[in-house]
């Protein structure tokens, strides 16, 4: 009833307005800094699950409208949510409304230039997608919605390094899933986005470094919080997580640098202020290997306490594993290995990630831990142990 009541007072409101004739589906486009879908309109300190983010300027299908969402059509059978400040409505009318005229796919082609393979599909508008990442065998899979498939050729050039097959599947009659087996075991990181005639998409995939030495690996480093966001405060001392995720983070830093790293990235070095959206610009234009971000928990309970790491999309759990292997040899009680986790900087699909929540603020034993500068040395000697182990790992499988 109330879904009903959001739609047509937003058909009212623009009829009204003279932008749309009473038959006229609503029609978007994306805008601004990451876009992104979710699956509906839960939410939690960390925002609702996202389905992932998506290119600007790609047409969506409006639906209904919430508070601050729109509810849009992906596919006969798939919606999504986006941010109203997401996308700007189209005064004009959209010819062949997605999905009751499905537009059609053209030919695929795959192939590599000096540093990555891509996955070049031709649409004829800029679709909306989702993509996620399978393991044994390693794959990425990209369904494009609004899509039947009139594909009659994917053109797989010897350029190509990382991708050992591409092929699709029409799944439903609107949405045409492309699949991206990789030769590798590890997943390394895969880019989407439209290119300039606006009308192919492009699936960039990282390919596996030649050389699994830690050494010639660019390692971007996230110190949590930063600047007016203090983030968790201590028990008993009260110091702010900001400044100990930033210590931690240097650590690290001098660590990896005199282990003979030679590129590393931090995303702040001072008591800055940064935002999500600013982070991950400045790690997507920096192109890493690999991502840690440091961080220190905090509960409502102090009796809860230990280490624990984060990972997003299950291609990258392997590195979050190896670092808390790592972090339990410090005498930490285990909090976990935590999937799934909707955290800003495990959102981006272009890099391995892992998220290190190091100890809990809140626990008056692990606040101790954190205040002792030989702890905060221990802690970043062990997550550089992890990235070794873990490329170890990773050259270790076929
Ligand atoms: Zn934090």
């Amino acid at each position: 009833m109330h879904m009903r009541k959001g739609l047509i007072g937003l058909l009212l409101v623009l009829q009204a307005s003279g932008v749309f004739a009473q038959d006229s589906v609503i029609m978007a486009r994306t805008t601004g800094q990451l876009p992104f879908l979710e699956y509906g309109i839960g939410d939690d300190r960390l925002g609702g699950a996202k389905i992932g983010y998506l290119d600007s300027n790609i047409l969506v299908k409006i639906a209904d409208s919430f508070n601050t969402d729109y509810k849009v059509r992906l596919s006969a059978y798939h919606s999504a949510y986006i941010a109203k400040s997401s996308v700007v409505l189209l005064s004009k009318q959209v010819n062949r409304p997605v999905p009751h005229n499905p537009h059609l796919s053209g030919h695929i082609k795959v192939y590599g230039d000096s540093a990555s393979d891509y996955v070049v599909v031709n649409l004829d508008e800029r679709y909306p997608y989702r993509s996620f990442q399978l393991l044994d065998p390693s794959r990425v899979v990209v369904d494009i919605f609004g899509i039947t498939s009139n594909s009659n050729w994917i053109a797989q050039l010897r350029t190509a390094k990382e991708i050992k097959n591409t092929w699709y599947e029409q799944v439903e009659d609107d949405v045409f899933r492309v699949y991206i087996q990789l030769k590798h075991a590890q997943h390394w990181g895969y880019s989407l986005s439209y290119d300039s005639t606006g009308k192919r998409l492009v699936i960039r995939i990282r390919r596996q470094p030649a050389l699994l030495d830690i050494r010639k690996l660019r390692i971007a480093i996230d110190a949590g919080h930063g600047g007016d966001n203090p983030g968790a405060s201590g028990v008993t001392s009260n110091i702010s997580e900001k400044d100990y995720t930033l210590l931690m983070a240097e650590q690290l830093r001098k660590t990896l640098k005199a282990a003979g790293v030679k590129n590393v990235f931090m995303t702040r070095t001072a008591d800055t202020s940064l935002s999500m959206p600013e982070r991950i610009a400045m790690l997507k234009a920096y192109d890493p290997h690999l991502l840690v971000s440091i961080h220190l928990n905090s509960a409502g309970s102090d009796t809860i306490q230990g280490t624990s790491t984060y990972y997003r999309y299950i291609g990258f759990r392997s590195l979050s594993m190896a670092i808390l292997d790592r972090m339990l040899t410090l005498g930490l009680k285990e909090y976990g290995n935590i999937g799934s986790f909707n955290f800003a900087l495990s959102g981006p699909t272009d890099y391995p990630n892992a998220l290190v929540e190091v100890a809990f603020l809140s626990n008056p034993a692990d606040e101790k831990k954190i205040l002792n500068p030989k702890f905060r040395k221990a802690v970043a000697q062990k997550i550089y142990q992890g990235i070794t182990d873990w490329l170890n790992i990773v050259n270790s499988k076929p």
